[in-house]
């Protein structure tokens, strides 16, 4: 097992930049899940650390090993796909085997027939067949063994395509969007054995997905890629409580974040012209972006109100609603918020209401989108904070 590291990783294409300024530290043993949406240059980054392409710029270090031109095999990595890649010539066992009997065999030795009378034959088999049955054991894939790929589900197919991946114990477990194949409830029961494999086996493991869910719950650590470029890097509650700017906001959380046009006057923020004060002042004054959780906003009087309007549409999904509301005022997109079906039992479509949120729930960004943040409590009043904390400095709008 090993620790991950990317500095400065580049990737051109022609004239296409796929991949810019890639930093990435993955903890030996870590499960850090590369999420954004499709042609983000996930798999271009995955087929780098793999060593299936080449980066044009950067360096990549797996343990203490500077990587650069090292062939897949020589790097103990293991890679799962979306199609699942199995021999469908062979059985689930010689299928889970074949990565061991390729290393610790020679040619002649896994002939058929011929092979089994050569020196040391039956040793290195029944090691093999140890590891076989180990991975058979944790995927649960025992009664299995003697089919053939034909003869399993999509989900059963997926099982010994990770089975085969870690039979060889590797250093870093690679997955490219694995479950987009499966069916929604399948997927979620893929996800629990998943992270229940990495925990049994604690193998750095770096997981692509386009799904927020899958990301969200599976992993240690989200990094979040938009265009090349990984906007943030932090544990899922983080990632969606503390996001560093618009876009990573609205790309996690659904229904997404309520992103209104709204200005900032010392302590009030205003949304056209109704405002609430601000529980910390921002040092900063003008047009800003008010961005509101759907499960922040809450029904009120018109007094207290942040936004008004006339309700679209109500969706009730059991356990919650989503409301969808028109402003009342020109420029404000729909609003939609989260609530208890019970909490909004005596409304219908067409109904006109008031909605309002806790103002230390709000995000604020400034019009490039980037987050600006409340100013400490205790801040001394001598020394002005600067007009916004980005937690990075490179923040892409
Ligand atoms: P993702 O896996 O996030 O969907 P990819 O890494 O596959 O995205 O692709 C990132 C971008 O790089 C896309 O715009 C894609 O078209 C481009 N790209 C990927 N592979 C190649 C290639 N071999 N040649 C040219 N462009 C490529
Ligand atoms: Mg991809």
């Amino acid at each position: 097992m090993a620790a991950v590291t990317l500095q400065g990783i580049e990737k051109r294409y022609d004239a296409h930049q796929a991949l810019s300024g890639i930093d990435l530290e993955v903890a030996d043993g870590e499960f850090v899940a590369l999420l954004g949406p499709s042609g983000c240059g996930k798999s271009t980054l995955l087929k780098i650390i793999a060593g299936l392409d080449a980066q044009s710029a950067g360096a990549l270090h797996i343990g203490s090993r500077a990587l650069h031109h090292e062939r897949p095999s020589e790097r103990n990595i293991a890679m799962v796909f979306q199609s699942y890649a199995l021999y469908p010539h062979m059985s689930v066992y010689e299928n889970l085997a074949l990565p061991l009997a390729m290393r610790d065999l020679a040619a002649w030795q896994r002939l058929p027939l011929v092979g089994r009378f050569t020196p040391g034959y039956r040793r290195r088999r029944a090691a093999i067949d140890l590891r076989v049955r180990e991975a058979a054991r944790m995927l649960g894939l025992e009664p299995l063994l003697d089919r053939r790929p034909a003869q399993l589900s999509g989900g059963q197919k997926q099982r010994v395509a990770v089975g085969r991946a870690l039979i060889r114990h590797p250093d870093v477990f690679l997955l490219d969007e694995p479950l987009s194949n499966l069916d929604a409830k399948l997927r979620g029961q893929m996800r629990e054995e998943i992270v229940a494999v990495h925990a049994r086996t604690g193998v750095t493991t770096i997981y692509v997905t386009h799904d927020q869910i899958e990301a969200m719950t599976m992993a240690d650590r989200v990094a979040l890629m938009m265009d090349g470029v990984i906007q943030q890097v932090a544990p899922p509650r983080e990632i969606y409580a503390d996001p560093v700017n618009l876009r990573v906001a609205g790309f996690i959380g659904s229904p997404p974040i309520n992103a209104l046009p709204a200005r900032l006057e010392d302590a009030r923020l205003a949304i056209g012209t109704r405002a609430i004060t601000l529980p910390n002042a921002v040092a900063m004054s003008g047009s800003c972006i008010c961005g509101i959780r759907p499960e922040a906003l809450q029904i009120a009087d018109a007094d207290t109100a942040l936004v008004a309007g006339r309700i679209t549409r109500i969706e009730f999904l059991g356990a919650e609603a989503i409301l969808s509301l028109e402003p009342d005022l020109p420029g404000l997109p729909v609003v939609q918020m989260r609530c208890h079906p019970e909490e909004i039992d005596h409304l219908a479509t067409g109904d006109t209401i008031s909605l309002t949120a806790r103002p230390e729930t709000l995000l604020l960004f400034n019009s490039d989108g980037a987050r600006i943040r409340f100013q400490e409590a205790h801040a001394s009043r001598d020394q002005p904070m600067p007009a916004f904390l980005p937690l990075r400095s490179e923040v892409h709008g």
